[in-house]
């Protein structure tokens, strides 16, 4: 009878009883929409079939993790299309079926801007690339033989794998037959924001020239041509307005399960408190309550994303500049595509004011490309002097205005304060700056202690910045998500009302509310930052700063086993911070798991700041003083190494380590080296860096 039941259920699905309908929410499935929301037909993922119908030549695929690939695909897109008349698909990686590259066609051409992450690693859009290309048959069969490419890498070269992602994919996808057109260009995050535009402007421009010629297109100026078209006009109903929502499911409150990139968790905040002791620096500590959602899971070492949101000095800052009065600000606008075929990026129906707090990244950089629109658009000669000195200069003026931290609002008051810049279109805005991206933290709790109470440790980002002509106050700058934590942190205490200029103000209540709480927009991402799979390994662990955070996890689950009379290896902690009552993490804790579990973990610490005899102490220095019995673990005991922090500690502690090894280990530098390679294929060595 069962199985007769289950036949008929499973044959009359979708005649008896409906199938789920696609969510098709007004503002989020726009026909051009390629915002995040996964397309479902399969011939939509076919690139070559989408540039068939959209009539482009040229496919620029990105893969990007901070935004900043993603800005430089669409910037080279308008290019094409203003300088050589070449209309270019913009597509993200994740969103196409690569199988069907094998189908690209000969008269067109793929450009890809690929960031590496961490090291050496794709970023979380090109996971399904690189599995691709690393496919087994790819190589032998030739498969791309007919696709010609041209490549550029955003990379860091604090890491030791430098831009390698675009290598290895250029290497594959050369070995797989196709053809690279020009040279691999490279930005290096590690010479700063204006360097990274020089390079992309040097490659681009290059790369045009290869473009053109290839094409047989003439080069023309470049002026800016909106491929996006805002209508003031629509007939929307209020709940179908796009008012910052991260996914549809957020219009009838928080979604309780496929928590991902595209649909965050609004979290409850559980607890939250103030870390550092003393000086007028913040790290906060933040507990998020995930016990409505049992598929949302971590493991020790994991990675949370926050999302945060736009702060309102700077949203006010931009509105006032660009003289948008309340009715227009809050007014229900609509965005097209002015060509068929381009994609709007985000949900529309919305506002104005929508778009500023919730969607652009308006606190960063301001890039290259932007300040030539700008300049045009400026509303006196002054400001349109300035504008042209700055991007006539770029290299020397950008690297000072870089110091002072100028997002687009500032550098536009820079120029002209006085007169509002009603010529700057919404749509340059939208076209320009990347999108908010959530920020990630290293989770600072183990699940066998905290299952449902994910922790995290962030230290506020505030920094002093060079005062500016004619504005000559300096104005702090304010990392974006690190003092929106800070601000939930000071909403659960009470503390708002005592804010000070020091302290900017989020909308915390979020969009239609749904944040009220606090709550916070989250999601988790595993990492590969693990703890051996015998807890009787000994780990050594160094952390600087919040680098300490997952070894909280770590020790934590450690400390867990120990308690429940399993057996747990020795865990050493390198700690550094800048002075013991100061910036001291969890100081106490520490104190109570070596006092509960005598013996088991051993911390050192080095302090960079206390006014001692042995002067500044960095973690690399105290490796070096441990050295023996860090190489005798390593050697002989087969411990784990983990490093978490900042990458120049990180490449600090590596030289230390390989120093130690040679010196206690009877192995040359070479061998080292080579021997901490090894350990790495092993995962013996791990590295969680930012
Ligand atoms: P942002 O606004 O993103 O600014 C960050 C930096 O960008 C600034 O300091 C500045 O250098 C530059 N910048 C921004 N705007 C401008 C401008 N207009 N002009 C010039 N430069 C500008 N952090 C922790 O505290 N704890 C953790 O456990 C932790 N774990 C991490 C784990 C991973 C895997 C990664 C990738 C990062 C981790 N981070 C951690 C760092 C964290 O993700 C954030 O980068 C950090 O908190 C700063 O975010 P923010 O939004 O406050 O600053």
């Amino acid at each position: 009878v069962i199985l007769a039941f289950l036949s008929f259920a499973y044959l009359s699905y979708g005649y008896l009883y409906a199938k789920p309908e696609p969510n098709n929410h007004l503002f989020f499935v726009s026909p051009q929409d390629t915002s995040g929301i996964k397309r479902r037909s399969q011939d939509r993922r076919n690139v070559v079939e989408k540039m068939n119908e959209l009539d482009k030549d040229v496919a620029i695929f990105f893969g990007s993790q901070s935004g900043r690939a993603q800005g430089f695909a669409s910037s080279l897109a308008r290019e094409c299309r203003a300088r050589l008349g070449v209309n270019a698909l913009v597509a993200d990686l994740d969103d196409y079926d690569h199988r069907h590259l094998s189908t690209f066609p000969a008269n067109k051409i793929m450009i890809l801007i690929l960031a590496t992450y961490g090291e050496g690693g794709p970023p979380d859009n090109a996971n399904t690339f690189q599995e691709y290309l690393s496919g087994s048959q790819i190589e032998k069969t030739s498969k791309l033989a007919n696709l010609r490419y041209f490549a550029y890498g955003l990379g860091d070269s604090n890491y030791r794998l430098y831009n390698r992602f675009v290598d290895e994919v250029d290497e594959r996808m050369q070995a797989a037959g196709a053809l690279r057109l020009g040279y691999i260009g490279k930005g290096d995050a590690a010479l700063g924001n204006t360097a990274t535009e020089d390079s992309f402007g040097k490659w681009k421009a290059d790369m045009l020239k290869a473009l053109g010629e290839t094409m047989g297109k003439e080069a023309r100026p470049m002026t800016y041509e909106p491929s996006l078209e805002v209508i003031d006009q629509c007939a929307a109903e209020p709940a179908d307005i796009y008012l910052g929502e991260p996914s549809p499911q957020h219009l009838t409150g928080s979604p309780k399960s496929n928590i991902n990139l595209q649909n965050p968790y609004a979290a409850p905040v559980a607890l939250s408190k103030e870390l550092f002791t003393r000086g007028d620096r913040n790290c906060v500590h933040i507990e998020f309550d995930i016990s409505k959602v049992p598929s949302l899971k971590y493991v020790s070492g994991d990675h949370l994303a926050v999302w945060p949101i736009n702060p309102e000095g700077e949203v006010e800052r931009l509105i006032g500049l660009l003289g948008w009065g309340w009715t227009m600000r809050n007014a229900c606008i609509d965005i097209v595509a002015k060509e068929n075929g381009t994609p709007v990026p985000l949900p529309t129906p919305t506002t104005r004011e929508t778009v500023l707090r919730y969607y652009l990244e308006i606190c960063g950089p301001v890039s290259y490309d932007l300040v030539g629109f700008m300049k045009e658009l400026a509303p006196s000669e002054n400001g349109k002097k300035m504008l042209e000195a700055l991007h006539r200069d770029w290299t020397r003026i950008g690297e000072e205005l870089s110091s002072k931290y100028l997002n687009v609002a500032k550098l536009m008051q820079l120029a002209e304060p006085n007169q509002p810049w009603t010529n700057v279109p919404l749509a340059l805005l939208i076209e320009s700056l990347p999108k908010l991206r959530p920020r990630y933290y290293s989770i600072a709790s183990s699940p066998s202690v905290a299952a449902r109470k994910p922790a995290i440790t962030a230290v506020v980002n505030a920094m002093p910045s060079i005062p500016t002509t004619p504005s000559p106050t300096a104005e702090r700058f304010h990392g974006v998500a690190t003092n929106y934590l800070l601000a939930v942190k000071r909403q659960l205490h009470g503390e708002l009302d005592s804010l000070t200029p020091d302290h900017p103000s989020y909308a915390l209540s979020g969009p239609r509310n749904r944040l009220e709480g606090p709550k916070v927009l989250l999601h988790i991402r595993p990492s590969t930052f693990k703890l051996p799979t015998n807890p009787a390994r000994p780990i050594i662990m160094v952390g600087a700063g919040t680098g300490i955070a997952p070894f909280r996890g770590f020790v934590q689950e450690r400390g867990k086993l120990a308690s429940m009379g399993k057996e747990a290896g020795r865990a050493l902690l390198f700690f550094g911070c800048r002075h013991p009552d100061e910036d001291f993490l969890y100081r106490d804790e520490w104190e109570a798991f070596q006092r509960q579990q005598p013996g088991m973990l051993d911390m050192v610490t080095a302090f960079s700041r206390l006014d001692s005899a042995e002067g500044k102490v960095y973690v690399q220095q105290r490796v070096r003083e441990r050295g023996q019995e860090v190489a005798r673990l390593l050697l002989e005991e087969q411990a784990y190494f983990y490093i978490c922090g900042s990458v120049r500690m990180a490449a600090d502690v590596r030289v230390a380590l390989v120093d130690m090894l040679a010196q206690w280990g009877s192995k040359s530098e070479e061998e080292a080296d080579r021997y901490l390679k090894m350990l790495k294929k092993l995962k013996r060595y791990q590295e969680d860096v930012w």
